[in-house]
């Protein structure tokens, strides 16, 4: 049982993240003083929204500049803190170097932060983004699990530097932060493990891939088609809410798959296509599985990711977050509608 001081500020890695967006508004709106790391306070395109932010909300903001690949870069923001959200990560399905552009900084970034936490006497509790990425690595490994469903007892065992690097990154900086967590009693660990986020952003000018793949919906990408992929979705804001409840509630602990329902592509078209089908290039049909690996290297996919993870179902036990954090999920036609939406009023679509 961890009880954290809400007088207390909290510190969040990646605060300019689009994820970290959400977290940060809804610590301000609970009135909270948020230390926000951030890799340069100086950029105000990163940073502007968050300081809007606090000045329409009750809390207050203080940014600090940190690297995940600076040993002792995140001290500072820690100060006082009892509550470190850690999200920073790099989120990238194509890289040139996974190790370099992956990897190092998920796991020794990890490493950092959490060296920082050890450094820290008064952080009582870390809340970690993790991702489903680290329960499994294609959806055909879904297949194998117990009654071909994902839970917090699986461990990605399928991704390597050369295929899913992203997922790999995501599962050793994981195994990390449970490996340092044992090896003190200070401060406790909670994860969450979010499968793929949509829904609007706090800074809606931003690139990632959610804001990529939601471009991608409308900008004629999948006119000819949507790829047969299904995968765990969850509405930015509820995945927010989560790590909240997540820093506050005492008797957190573990993992937490965080899903709001599975989908496919094809799907998320058929939801959006009653407000924007008429405007809008979205996919009306799915390509069959041997088009897309034929096609895959022209559009920078693996033709082994392809055929590990294409027409397979995609199902995952999210009553823990239900259960432990009373969470409850916004509908998928909601997520989709509002971000959609949003990208259209920006001009972004
Ligand atoms: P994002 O918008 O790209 O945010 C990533 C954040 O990490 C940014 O603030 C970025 O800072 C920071 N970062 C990257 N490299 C860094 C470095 N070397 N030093 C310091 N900060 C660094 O991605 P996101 O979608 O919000 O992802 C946030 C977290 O959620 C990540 O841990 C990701 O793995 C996890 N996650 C995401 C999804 C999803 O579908 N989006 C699903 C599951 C889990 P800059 O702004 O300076 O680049």
């Amino acid at each position: 049982m961890t009880t954290i001081n809400k007088n207390k500020p909290v510190a969040v890695t990646g605060a300019t993240g689009y994820l970290a967006g959400w977290i940060v508004k809804k610590l301000l709106d609970e009135g909270l003083t948020v230390h926000a790391a951030v890799r340069n306070p100086d950029k105000k395109e990163k940073t502007k929204h968050l300081e809007e932010m606090a000045t329409n909300s009750k809390g207050e903001i203080k940014f600090f500049r940190a690297d995940l690949l600076s040993e002792g870069s995140y001290d500072e923001a820690m100060k006082d803190c009892e509550l470190v959200i850690h999200t920073a990560s790099p989120f990238f399905l194509n890289v040139k170097d996974p190790q370099k552009d992956l990897v190092d900084p998920a796991l020794n970034g990890t490493r950092n932060v959490l060296n920082s936490v050890n450094r820290t006497e008064s952080v009582k509790r870390v809340v970690l983004t993790s991702s489903c990425a680290a329960i499994y690595g294609d959806n055909i490994d879904i297949q194998k699990a117990p009654n071909q469903t994902l839970t917090e007892d699986i461990w990605n065992t399928t991704s390597n530097l050369k295929h899913q690097a992203y997922s790999y990154s995501k599962t050793m900086a994981e195994k990390e932060a449970w490996k340092m967590k044992e090896a003190q009693n200070r401060w406790d660990l909670v994860v969450m493990n979010p499968c793929f986020i949509l829904g609007p952003a706090t800074n809606p000018h931003a690139n990632g891939e959610s804001l990529n793949f939601i471009k991608q919906m409308g900008d004629g990408t999948m006119k000819f088609g949507a790829p047969p992929f299904h995968m765990g979705m969850v509405d930015v804001r509820d995945v927010a809410e989560a790590h909240f409840k997540g820093g506050f509630t005492p008797s957190a602990s573990g993992r937490h798959i965080l899903k709001g329902k599975e989908a496919s592509v094809l799907d998320l078209a058929n939801m959006l296509r009653p407000n924007y089908g008429d405007k809008y290039p979205l996919p009306k049909s799915e390509l069959p599985k041997f088009m897309v690996w034929l096609m895959a290297p022209m559009v920078g996919m693996k033709r082994k990711e392809v055929k590990r993870t294409l027409g397979y179902p995609w199902r995952a036990d999210n009553s823990k977050s239900i259960n432990e954090l009373g969470m409850k999920y916004r509908p998928l036609e909601t997520t989709i509608n509002d971000f959609f939406g949003q990208m259209v009023e920006e001009g972004v679509i």
